[in-house]
């Protein structure tokens, strides 16, 4: 019934209970899971995990915002070909991240782009991760939408020129449970303003465990509390949210 969209199953969190993780998802009814995977060994962990759940765990594949640095002259080359050769469904994350800046912006903007330009050569959608850079976030996907471009915006934080921005690109956009924390009015405001045929649920475990188990670690199964959370602010049943939500992440990933 669920998709979590973006999950990070590969991170070392998981390493010790992996498989009773994926038992919890599919007993909360995921009927899939789109790994996110941010390095060469992470890419082919998420391949074993492909082979061993059929039809259930899916990856992507990029470098995260924070390590734009290790990007050189033969990485659009590089994951041009593992697109093809691991059956990538989706490139990214990608994006920029100036909270913490662990790269040059300029590099940043730099993958950014090259991103952008290999999911519309290669057809897949693009998983954007924007974090304090809602400005250029915009900028570069304009800029570089050659009206192929299709993708999410991942982990929405709740600015509204960003969320308008996207929405007139064509992207859709996905909420983790960061959106059942107390704070976050801006995020709830942004879901309800989203059309359901435009949002998408992740939960971008291990990080941002729903309210209930804030500080743990968190895992696919907590999607169904991001549902939950959407179905309130927009005045729906959880059912509802899950069943668009899913259409929505199967148009995208063409699964
Ligand atoms: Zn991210
Ligand atoms: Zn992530």
């Amino acid at each position: 019934m669920y998709i979590d969209t973006h999950a990070h199953l590969t991170f070392p969190d998981f390493a010790a209970d992996l498989p009773e993780v994926i038992k919890r998802a599919r007993e909360a009814r995921l009927e899939a899971i789109i790994n996110i995977a941010l390095d060469d060994g992470a890419v082919s962990r998420s391949r074993e995990l492909s082979r061993d759940y059929p039809d259930f765990i899916y990856t992507g594949a990029g470098l995260h915002p924070h390590e734009a640095s290790e990007w050189n002259d033969n990485s659009y080359k590089k994951y041009r070909s593992l697109a093809k050769e691991q059956k990538l469904i989706a490139i990214g994350e990608t994006g920029l991240d100036y909270h913490y800046k662990l790269s040059p912006i300029d590099q940043q903007k730099k993958v950014f782009r090259a991103f952008l330009q290999l999911a519309q050569e290669l057809g897949l959608p693009a998983v954007i991760h924007s974090r304090e850079a809602a400005r250029d976030t915009i900028d570069i996907i304009r800029e570089e939408n050659k009206g192929k471009l299709k993708g999410v915006l991942h982990c929405f934080a709740g600015d509204p020129d960003l969320q308008r921005a996207a929405l007139d690109q064509g992207l859709l956009i996905s909420f983790t449970a960061n959106i059942t924390y107390p704070k976050a009015d801006l995020i709830r405001t942004a879901a309800k303003e989203t059309p359901l045929d435009r949002i998408m649920i992740e939960t971008d475990c291990p990080f941002l465990a729903p309210q209930a188990f804030r500080g743990q670690r968190n895992e696919p199964s907590y999607v169904v509390k991001v549902a939950e959370k959407i179905a309130e602010v927009k005045g729906l049943t959880a059912e509802e949210v899950a069943l668009a939500t899913t259409a929505n992440a199967r148009r995208l990933f063409g699964i």
